[in-house]
């Protein structure tokens, strides 16, 4: 069996197309190398070996040893090099790569092959002591930290602690025997530490750094980046074993990362990070802040310290043109990452780059324009989630503003909350449902969690490619990077800004867009679709089938659900109305009334009210289709509850407190989500019912006298189960529907349909279609009811189900496909046996839910409609459904 794959001086085993079997890291490798791209040579472990390793008690597969042994040595012939020569030692770098690329989740050894006497043999060779012995221990200390598993902070003391002794800032102030001095340290604390030396034998250290990777595979920080992204622990990562070159050989030497185009705003412009004299992770770490690689970039930022482009103008030079080719060639932004070795580039990694939802959406657009890509690809480029970030408010130009501090606008958005300044106390925080800014020095893979539950992320160190901003952009929070101002207290939990000191709790806001950190709250604005979102939009409009409706019963959210392209309302929740002001002192009128008479003229009062309601989103929609729901929760909810309540309410309405609680206890139910709700309600008080069909239809005939506009209401009565609710409910409907046409004169056209959120509703919708005009899958109450969990009680067992794979998803987050799914496919099908251009709809949370979109798609829906936020992402992902 083939483990291993080389590659290296313009040829390759592999390519981009082998992604699953060399991970996107090595498929990459090689496809560079058939480019014939200066890349190191190399060799790939593919994929297979490490579930191997895992199914097989942690264990190498036979035949794996032998094939690297000889990969080494096609590097050897490549480069004139030897591994474990003490003359021209041959170094390698041993770097994780999985299919899907997890940045900064598993751990790269560089510098490997380093023994006490290699290191004199690198330092000959090279001419340099002082670049070997701070290749050593580097090599120590990333191998003491990932392979033999000592913290590295243990290493970063004692290199603190020499620096401070030798009056050194820099570590590239250190000489060779002062590296040495710290080698020495090094190797004493391992083996003090770890009760074993360092490992000499550079093939010991080979196949601990290899084992290790396998290792990390299954580590805590992997394991939730694949959860949080849903990447299945099967595909296994691959192993890239490469031939070192050297941006720590002196100040002809360089290494960095860019982007072909920048990864914030999306414009067309090489962006780029580096350091001279440094090597691997130094430029995303923070150790040092990075230089710019353009001249633009470093005008346009301010720094004094010289560009790439003025600093080694060839290699920049020959680095512009390899990062267009491997644009065009790859068709998308690419993230890059280079060494310089005394002047000679070395290509090290390409892969499509990581951007904010801004910049998505300006190089779709941008890239569609030169022909690079097709509309539709353009369409299918950008992931619906991520508009999210765009629909987050931004801070009010106008607004009073006391900055701070500033640092890189590393991921745009603005974002207020309470500083907190450990990742625990962030998570803990959310918990609580307080809002709060992770500040930290610099993150680490460890913060995941914490950046996770943060409003907003601010770091006073590292640059536009730091972990922190990096991981942000991805989640779509906003961040603040490299704040140099500010200054993070640790020990006492303090934020030190010039001129302030701000504690832990205290509210402050940052920009993410201009690097801005301010204090307390400001004003935001609401995004807008325009420019470049507006294209895509466009796009997608032409590609999808299905409609978009909106959830909203204000005219806020339905003025911004139009501003956002609804076309029509998919439910409106007419109980929301009664919460209103003084209206649900006259709703509880309603409710203790003791007969029919006293309801009606309670209901009288709240007529005029609802018509106003309905009438406003009726003009706002301007003849789109607005879905309307008559009362569907359990009286009671309308009702005081605790005793001061109740003496409160009973004092308003003039009544005995006595009376109002034998009311409250009355109506007390032990499970109220399958109780007295929804058409039971109508079927109970049709009075109530016919007051909101009075309402709507009196509305709906002065809209169509204003507007011009052709309204027709659409009346939704939920909880049905039985034809015979569903007829019982209607029949009063039209009664009033026929009485209003005759007051008004005006010819109203109307539906009326039912929700369907009941198994037996979904089984018998053959039969429920000849009445109903449409359905809309309420699947809120659909997976409630389909799976017997109360929405309500369910977040005490469901977070234990994920963590135990019982189920993978929460179903009331992703719609239950097999399940709940099934219920809907059948009433579909069912449904339009019985009346062909029956119109179904879905209007849960599910409804903005991109893969619960693609479900819709594909069981022939007419149309979604969720909150005003997410009208353009379900837009999106309808397109992407069809497409
Ligand atoms: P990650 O997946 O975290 O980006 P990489 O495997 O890309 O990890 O390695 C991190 C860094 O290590 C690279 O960006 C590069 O600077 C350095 N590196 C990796 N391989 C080599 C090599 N063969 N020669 C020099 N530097 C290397
Ligand atoms: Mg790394
Ligand atoms: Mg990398």
């Amino acid at each position: 069996e083939k483990w291993v794959y080389t590659f290296g001086a313009g040829r390759a085993e592999g390519g981009a197309g082998d992604r699953d079997l060399l991970g996107g890291k090595g498929a990459n490798l090689a496809e560079m190398c058939n480019l014939g791209l200066p890349v190191p040579p190399g060799l790939t472990i593919v994929t297979a070996a490490c579930n191997h390793y895992y199914e097989n008690g942690r264990t190498l597969p036979e035949g794996l040893r032998s094939q690297v042994r000889d990969g080494i040595r096609h590097m050897e012939a490549i480069t004139g090099r030897l591994f474990g020569d003490t003359r021209k030692p041959l170094l390698l770098s041993v770097r994780s790569g999985a299919r899907a690329s997890m940045p900064g989740m598993m751990d790269t050894v560089l510098n490997l092959g380093l023994n006490d006497r290699t290191v004199e043999a690198l330092g000959h060779d090279a001419g340099d002591a002082r670049f070997a012995w701070d290749s050593y221990r580097r090599f120590i200390q990333m191998y003491g930290d990932v392979v033999m598993g000592l913290d590295h902070e243990v290493f970063e003391e004692i290199l603190e602690d020499e620096k401070a002794r030798l009056g050194h800032e820099q570590d590239t102030e250190l000489s060779a025997v002062e590296w040495q001095q710290v080698v020495a340290r090094y190797k004493q604390v391992i083996e003090e530490d770890l009760g074993e030396p360092f490992p000499q034998d550079p093939e010991v250290q080979l196949w601990g750094a290899i084992g290790a990777v396998f290792a990390s595979w299954m580590n805590a920080r992997a394991v939730t980046y694949r959860m949080l992204h849903n990447i299945p622990a099967v595909w296994g990562t691959a192993v890239n074993v490469q031939a070192m070159v050297f941006g720590n050989l002196g100040n002809a030497s360089a290494t960095g990362v860019a982007f072909t185009r920048n990864p914030s705003t999306g414009e067309n412009k090489l962006y780029g990070e580096f350091l001279v004299n440094a090597q691997g992770e130094d430029v995303v770490a923070g150790i040092r802040t990075p230089q710019n690689i353009t001249e633009e970039a470093r005008i346009a930022s301010g720094s004094d310290r010289p560009s790439l482009e003025k600093l080694m103008p060839e290699a920049f030079a020959e680095f512009r043109g390899i990062c267009e080719r491997l644009e065009r060639h790859y068709r998308d932004m690419q993230d890059l990452e280079f060494t310089i070795e005394r002047g000679k580039l070395w290509m090290l990694q390409t892969r499509s780059g990581k951007r904010t939802a801004r910049a998505a959406l300006k190089i779709a657009v941008d890239m569609a324009g030169e022909g690079l890509i097709s509309e539709g690809e353009a369409v299918s480029r950008i992931d619906p989630a991520s508009l999210d970030q765009l629909l987050h408010p931004t801070i009010d130009p106008r607004a009073r503003r006391e900055v701070i501090g500033s640092g890189l606008p590393a991921s745009p958005g603005a974002a207020t909350g309470e500083i907190v300044f450990t990742s625990e106390e962030a998570v803990r925080a959310e918990e609580e449902g307080r809002k709060v800014i992770l500040v930290r020095v610099e993150t680490s893979p460890e913060d995941i969690h914490g950046m996770h539950a943060a409003e907003g992320i601010l770091t006073t160190r590292g640059g536009m490619t730091s972990h922190a901003a990096v991981v942000a952009r991805g989640m779509g929070t906003p961040c603040v990077s490299g704040a140099g101002t500010l200054r993070v207290d640790l020990r006492n939990e303090l934020l030190i800004a010039q001129g302030a000191t701000l504690t832990k709790g205290d509210v402050i806001t940052i920009d993410g867009s201009s690097g801005q950190v301010l204090k307390g709250e400001i004003p935001m604005l609401q995004p807008e679709l325009s420019g470049d979102f507006g294209r895509i939009m466009e796009w997608a409009d032409r590609t999808r089938r299905m409609k978009v409706r909106t959830n909203a019963e204000t005219p806020a959210d339905a003025r911004a659900a139009r501003s956002f392209g609804a076309e029509g309302i998919g439910l409106c929740r007419t109980e929301h109305m009664f919460f209103e002001g003084s209206r649900i002192n006259v709703m509880r009128e309603m409710i203790i009334a003791g007969d029919e008479a006293g309801r009606r003229a309670a209901l009288s009062k709240l007529l005029p009210m609802q018509r106003s309601d309905f009438f406003e989103l009726f003009e706002i929609m301007h003849g789109l289709p607005v879905t309307i729901r008559l009362l569907d929760p359990p009286l009671h909810e309308f009702l005081p509850k605790t005793d001061a309540e109740i003496a409160e309410v009973a004092a308003a309405l003039s009544i005995e407190e006595q009376a109002l609680r034998h009311r409250v206890d009355a109506l007390h139910e032990f499970n109220p989500m399958l109780g007295h709700r929804g058409c039971r309600l109508a079927i109970s008080y049709p009075e109530i019912a016919e007051m909101q069909a009075r309402a709507i239809f009196e509305a709906a005939a002065e809209a169509a006298r204003k507007t011009g506009a052709a309204v027709v209401p659409e009346i939704m009565v939920p909880l049905v189960g039985l034809k015979a609710e569903l007829d019982y409910v209607k029949g009063r409907i039209d009664a009033v529907a026929k009485a209003v046409i005759a007051e008004t004169g005006v010819p109203i056209d109307y539906l009326v349909g039912t929700m369907i959120e009941l198994p037996r509703a979904a089984l018998r919708a053959h039969v429920i279609a000849e009445s109903a005009e449409f359905f809309s899958f309420g699947t809120n109450d659909l997976t409630q009811t389909t799976f017997g969990i109360s929405r309500d009680d369910a977040s005490a067992f469901l977070s234990t189900y994920i963590q135990k794979g019982i189920v993978e998803q929460d179903p009331f987050v992703q719609l239950d496909f097999d399940g709940v799914g099934e219920l809907i496919r059948i009433a579909a099908e069912r449904g339009r046996r019985t009346r062909k251009d029956l119109k179904l709809g879905i209007c849960g949370e599910h409804g903005g839910d991109p893969a619960s979109i693609r479900f819709c798609e594909e069981a022939g829906l007419d149309y979604v409609s969720c909150s005003p936020f997410r009208v353009p992402i379900a837009r999106l992902a309808a397109a992407q459904a069809a497409f």
